[in-house]
């Protein structure tokens, strides 16, 4: 670690702290309290997570970092500040929630800054640029927090978004972790093939999120792991899901709601087509068995065949047929 990376760990630390205290102890945090606790999520949690604030002020950080004589080159390389048309710089962050990113070891490493007002017209989460200590396609949200839980519980949990993560945290799910927002990647990958091998995938409810599952699903080959699925009912995405049915209900679904892919997959494809007419019918089933040709238990493919069968109102051997060519022509 060079010396540039200490300092930009040390501003990104000071960064957060001060966030922190802006949100929880001061007139100026107000509002953002206030959201967050509309959102239920208590100083707890605000603490857990080292959540902050950044007020609406442009040089606020900027102020800061110049009277600890932090150098012009180092605050551009922070990716905490941008520039303007004439070059000078501002806090990149501003009337934004602020949520720490950190590294595997709970370094924080790079923010991520929610608008407080639904109706603005910038986006709703504002990311940290990559810098020399932060890199998206390495870091997983919670993982510092998630290690010991993912260990235990022998799984992690993939949640599309960030609130996702800490409201089934409160809810007593703590093996949660979120991407930044793209796949994961073969970093992250391994990074969690040193804790686990499962990856259970509790993507948004909503049309969206559903897509997203699906495609992780066809990408995700690692070897290394197996993979579930747990559906959040009613399109909700798990914050919204925690927040309306309880803690138990979140429990038990994670807890006894894990489907496998081949089950996702056939129920995302039975959505997609109109079952009641002949001609989908038919792509229905060509596409199932597409999938099902996969499977490399016996005992899976039979299972899943006998339910192909008797839902289409077809025999077991003109399925197991199709297979077979399908078997000799993907040879
Ligand atoms: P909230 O509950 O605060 O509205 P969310 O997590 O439900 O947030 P989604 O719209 O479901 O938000 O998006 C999921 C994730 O995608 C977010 O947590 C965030 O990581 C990322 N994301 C969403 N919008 C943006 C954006 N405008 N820029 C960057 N990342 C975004
Ligand atoms: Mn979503
Ligand atoms: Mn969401
Ligand atoms: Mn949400």
């Amino acid at each position: 670690q060079n010396s540039d990376s200490r300092t930009l760990l040390k501003m990104y630390e000071e960064t957060a702290k001060l966030y922190n205290h802006i949100l929880l102890k001061t007139e100026n945090g107000s509002g953002a309290l206030k959201y967050l606790n509309q959102r239920e999520i208590d100083n707890d949690l605000i603490k857990t997570f080292n959540l902050g604030y950044a007020p609406n002020n442009s040089d606020l950080l900027l102020q800061f970092f110049k009277d600890r004589s932090i150098s012009e080159d180092i605050l551009r390389k922070s990716g905490l500040f941008a520039e303007n048309e004439d070059g000078q710089l501002f806090d990149r962050f501003r009337d934004r929630m602020m949520v720490p990113i950190t590294d595997e070891a709970g370094n924080v490493v790079a923010f991520s800054g929610r608008i407080l007002d639904k109706n603005a017209s910038t986006a709703k989460y504002l990311n940290s640029p990559e810098t020399e200590i932060f890199s998206k396609s390495k870091v997983l949200f919670n993982l510092s927090n998630a290690k010991k839980s993912i260990r235990d519980n022998q799984n992690v949990i993939l949640f599309e978004g960030f609130m996702d993560v800490l409201s089934a945290y409160k809810a007593g799910v703590k093996n949660g972790v979120a991407s930044m927002g793209t796949s994961l990647t073969d970093q992250q990958l391994y990074t969690l093939s040193r804790l686990t091998n499962q990856i259970n995938i509790c993507y948004d409810g909503d049309d969206p999120g559903v897509e997203a599952t699906y495609r992780a699903l066809t990408q995700l080959s690692d070897e290394r792991f197996t993979y579930g699925v747990i559906s959040v009912p009613d399109q909700k995405d798990p914050d919204e899901y925690i927040r309306s049915e309880g803690f138990e209900k979140f429990n038990s679904l994670v807890k006894n709601g894990v489907q496998t892919p081949i089950s996702f997959i056939l129920n995302y494809f039975r959505r997609h087509y109109n079952l009641n007419n002949e001609h989908d019918q038919l792509e229905f089933l060509n596409q199932s068995l597409q999938e099902i040709v996969k499977l490399s238990s016996p005992v899976e493919i039979d299972m899943y065949v006998g339910k192909v069968a008797d839902e289409m109102n077809v025999s077991k051997e003109s399925i197991n047929k199709e297979l077979d060519s399908l078997r000799r022509s993907n040879a």
